[in-house]
């Protein structure tokens, strides 16, 4: 069995110039044209069958191996967030308010470094390897719009695997979890209608405000007395805005927020609760309300086989003491438009260091990470699409 240790080794340096110059160059969702030029570019080379344009900035390369056999779909996001960079690192972002504050500069890096990888041994490879290099991560649904584009056909992938680079575990140690590990996400706005008046004179108007305090608290009770124990579910309220004078009782007030689940049964039981608090809260204040909510994800759900092939993959690379289970947010991923349709594994690759400083929250401004998980990664995910694809393995 190769472990790949020689090929990711030799290609560390480059894998780190590649990270620094995305980093340096961010781009923000379905703006990721000079980066996609790169990719484009780079998978040619190596001889690839490159489509570029897939979901407005997307990258797909197809590499056929010698003999057929499955396919093999790897995934990697590309975009950048807006966030002003606080990290002084020599290689900050050149952009002023963009920064790849989630890592996807590093998992561009890895992306290039995997298809460099599995061209090398493309004599050796039975089936084929679908590289997509994806736009729009952060709230675009870049990954939903690819499946509207095809992305899943001709041809149709086998297994689905994507990897995202974590600063809430060290360098050195991957996280693959079975089953669900990432949420469902769905925002929703209510808009509290009561009818305008003088803040002295109440009971001649309807208040809003009350009615909308009486729904916040209410909406408190769905995860609290409707989602079983067992499960789990966020309901948050982020934004109230109504009014702007201490003595008006404004007409409307506007409540948004998100929903996160993770059993779609849960998730449907949760729309149709807050319909009915929304309601009727509003109603037992004489008030009325609209709800709306608009679904962004589904839950992302990892396949258990696939899944074994990763774990097991991780621990050969770094021992069984290094791979750990169990990871799970209520942070949603549109990788769940690929898993959705394909059985996949999407893990998680620990990137914090305390000795260097790297290990700053996602999406925060002081955001880096270990460049030792960019080779690590590149072998973690080379050895698990190894299995499906070589045969004398
Ligand atoms: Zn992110
Ligand atoms: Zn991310």
């Amino acid at each position: 069995m190769i472990d790949f240790l020689t090929e990711t080794e030799a290609m560390r340096d480059q894998l780190v110039a590649w990270r620094r110059d995305f980093h340096m160059h961010p781009e923000l969702k379905y703006e990721e044209r000079r980066t996609a030029a790169i990719v484009a570019a780079h998978l040619e080379a190596l001889g690839y069958c490159v489509q570029t344009g897939v979901a407005r900035t997307g990258v797909v390369g197809l590499l056929e191996g010698a003999a057929p056999g499955p396919v093999v779909m790897l995934r990697f996001d590309m975009d950048a967030l807006p966030v002003t960079e606080e990290t002084g690192a020599p290689y900050a972002s050149r952009t002023p308010g963009c920064m790849h504050a989630c890592g996807h500069d590093g998992h561009v890096a890895i992306g290039m470094g995997l298809a460099q990888l599995l061209a090398g041994l493309r004599l050796d490879i039975a089936g084929s390897v679908k590289l997509i290099f994806q736009p729009a991560e952060e709230g675009g649904n870049g990954a939903a719009l690819m499946v509207q584009e095809g992305v899943l056909e001709a041809p149709r992938p086998d297994v689905f695997l994507s990897a995202h680079i974590w600063t809430d575990a060290p360098v050195g140690t991957v996280n693959v979890t079975p089953g669900p590990v990432m949420a469902a996400a769905d925002t929703f706005t209510c808009t509290v209608r009561g009818r305008g008046g003088h803040g002295a004179l109440p009971h001649q108007s309807v208040d809003p405000v009350v009615a909308a305090a009486h729904v916040v608290t209410a909406l408190q009770t769905i995860v609290s007395r409707n989602v079983s124990p067992l499960d789990t579910a966020v309901v948050t309220v982020g934004a109230i805005h109504g009014g702007d004078a201490f003595n008006v009782i404004p007409p409307t007030v506007e409540l948004r927020g998100t929903i996160r689940t993770y059993q779609p049964h849960t998730r449907t039981m949760i729309h149709r609760r807050m319909q009915e608090t929304v309601d009727g809260v509003a109603a037992g204040c004489g008030a009325a309300a609209d709800l709306e909510i608009v679904p962004l994800t589904p839950a992302v759900i990892n396949d258990p086989e696939v899944t074994q092939v990763v774990m097991r993959a991780a621990e050969s690379i770094l021992g069984a003491d290094r791979v750990h289970s169990g990871e799970r947010t209520m942070g949603s991923e549109d990788a769940a438009f690929f898993l959705n349709e394909i059985p996949g594994c999407y893990f998680f690759l620990g990137g914090a260091n305390p000795e260097k400083h790297l290990g700053a929250p996602h999406h925060n401004p002081r955001f880096d990470f270990d460049e030792d998980v960019l080779p690590l990664g590149v072998r973690v995910l080379a050895r698990a699409s190894a299995t499906y694809l070589m045969q004398s393995d």
